[in-house]
């Protein structure tokens, strides 16, 4: 996905990349996660789970984000934002206030709920929870038996329960997901209730690709991986 363009493409383009959402009200569910609702005309805009917003961040720099929450008719939006202080798009979003006026695109990006699976098991990091929050509606209303596993930093441990998530289980961030052996001796792997569900793998690129390697010498089911960013990378 293109992270950035050249200023004189964003100034040929100036009118369609002009700002077209307010940030009509901002919560903090922990000091780095920031839940932001925007107003904005949607009537033209395709939501699915897995797609993401591109919103300008700088001049000519652009990052992903996915919409937790958003309903049409009211134009809005709500985005759950991982503020890191890495990089310029987390930095742009901390500066964000009420009223303040951003560019947001139409979403686009991967389908990654197949409503034929009847088992489903998702694993992310803060990047993930607004894809999380738009999962869990049809997770439940469609009877899917499901569960989330979550890597997370120590601030940030008890945001999937303020944010009113089910059937997760939080992990510290501290490279477990990084290690084979380590995630061979999950729960999920205990049992063979879990052999043929489908999987969602997204967030770091490191972790969903250790994930996914365990997942494919143990699982029969369908894996779905998307990498949200990675250390060293700009824009993923
Ligand atoms: C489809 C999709 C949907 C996404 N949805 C969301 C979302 O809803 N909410 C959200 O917060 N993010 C989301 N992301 C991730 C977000 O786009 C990246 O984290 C992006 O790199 C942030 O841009 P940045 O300018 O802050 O950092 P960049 O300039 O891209 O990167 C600069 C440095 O920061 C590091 N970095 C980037 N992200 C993180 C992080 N999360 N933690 C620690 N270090 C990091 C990079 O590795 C790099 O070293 C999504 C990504 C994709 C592809």
């Amino acid at each position: 996905m293109i992270s950035s363009i050249p200023k004189w493409v964003g100034d040929l383009f100036e009118s369609a990349l002009r700002p077209n959402a307010k940030a009509l009200e901002i919560s903090y569910i922990s000091p780095q996660i920031k839940k932001i609702r925007f107003q904005g005309d949607l009537s033209k805009m395709n939501f699915e789970i897995g797609y993401a917003n591109v919103i300008r961040v700088s001049e000519t720099e652009y990052r992903n984000y996915s919409a937790a929450y958003y309903n049409k008719e009211k134009g809005i939006i709500d985005i759950i934002f991982h503020i890191h202080g890495n990089g310029v798009g987390s930095q742009y979003i901390d500066t964000i206030k009420t009223g303040d006026e951003i560019y947001i695109s139409p979403p686009r990006g991967k389908k990654i709920y197949d409503p034929n699976v009847k088992q489903q098991f998702i694993f992310g990091d803060e990047t993930c929870l607004g894809v999380a929050s738009s999962f869990l509606p049809y997770l439940k209303k469609n009877n899917h038996q499901f569960q989330f596993y979550f890597e997370l930093d120590g601030e940030n441990k008890n945001v999937t329960e303020l944010l009113g998530l089910e059937n997760f289980t939080v992990f510290p961030k501290n490279g477990s997901f990084r290690n084979e052996k380590w995630i061979n001796n999950l729960p999920l792997f205990k049992t063979s209730e879990w052999k043929t569900a489908g999987f969602v793998l997204i967030g770091n690129v490191k972790s969903v690709q250790t994930f996914r390697k365990v997942l494919k010498n143990n699982m029969s089911g369908k894996i779905i991986t998307q990498g949200y960013w990675l250390e060293g990378k700009k824009g993923l």
